[in-house]
């Protein structure tokens, strides 16, 4: 009976996390409260410190919400299969396609696992015979933007829009493929980038286990890092960019075998279509 309330308030708190925790909700709701203490405090009823209290809050609210993708805060984010009861995850591989990707791709065939790459256009106008590859073994592509711009978190909408629908280009150079993955570099969303996929149609997909390959140096603390952590439903962030991710990755498929771990593409895992034809 215990057991059966608090799984029932679990359930009400999360849908009802699931529903407010949006910027569009929290927008109002902080602008009311900042209106208010502002008008307090000019009449000398309180503090300005409140006034300056919203602000703050407001503005940690939304830089958690712009680099933490798990939030779905600016808009919905897949990140993992929620109660996964296979042991299934998803390792995903950002950044190329790179000549490090066919090395990748050979230790995906020897171990028969499946992958989804998030590709930046200008690397598969690069490498195109790289990226017809990663399709042809059976892993699926997503979206990672044209050029993968440093300053993308500053980017308005309609520029969002261009770098998704160019990199849709590259891509339908080489394959009959529409992909519907979106993956935001750094993991950045916002307004524009909401407003973005909106207008695109595409479905953004974060991660819930991350490598950090690309900041940590040590390769043995990488792997540590992501095999604690797995769980089923898992989607792993790694980067087909480096000769250190591949060894890390050869010793997580090793692992995962050990373990029972089977990795799918994002598709299989999330039940969506990957491509629009
Ligand atoms: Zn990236």
């Amino acid at each position: 009976m215990f057991y059966y309330i608090t799984n029932t308030w679990e359930k009400i708190i999360a849908s009802l996390y699931c529903t407010m925790w949006k910027h569009k909700n929290i927008v109002p709701i902080l602008l009311v409260l900042g209106i208010i203490s502002a008008l307090l405090a000019l009449f000398a009823v309180s503090s300005w410190w409140w006034v300056f209290l919203v602000v703050f809050v407001w503005l940690g609210i939304t830089t958690w919400g712009s680099f933490d993708v798990r939030q779905s805060y600016f808009t919905d984010v897949f990140y993992k299969k929620q109660r996964e009861s296979r042991r299934r995850i998803a390792l995903t591989f950002d950044d190329g396609p790179t000549p490090m990707t066919l090395e990748i791709l050979t230790l995906l065939k020897q171990y028969q696992a499946k992958a989804t790459f998030f590709c930046i256009g200008k690397q598969i106008n690069k490498h195109p015979d790289i990226f017809r590859k990663i399709i042809e073994e059976g892993h699926t592509i997503g979206n990672h933007t044209m050029n993968h711009s440093k300053g993308f978190g500053f980017l308005n909408a309609h520029q969002v829009e261009q770098e998704i629908d160019s990199c849709d280009a590259s891509i339908n150079d080489i394959v009959p493929h529409k992909p519907r993955f979106f993956r935001p570099p750094f993991g950045v969303t916002n307004p524009s980038v909401a407003k973005a996929v909106q207008e695109t149609k595409h479905h953004v997909i974060g991660w819930s286990n991350r490598s950090l390959d690309t900041l940590i140096t040590d390769e043995n603390k990488i792997f540590d890092r992501v095999s604690r952590r797995l769980v089923p439903g898992d989607i792993v962030l790694f980067h087909d960019t480096s000769n250190k991710t591949l060894r890390v990755v050869v010793r997580l498929l090793e692992y995962m075998q050990q373990e029972n771990f089977e990795s799918v593409t994002v598709d299989e895992l999330l039940n969506l279509q990957a491509y629009e034809h």
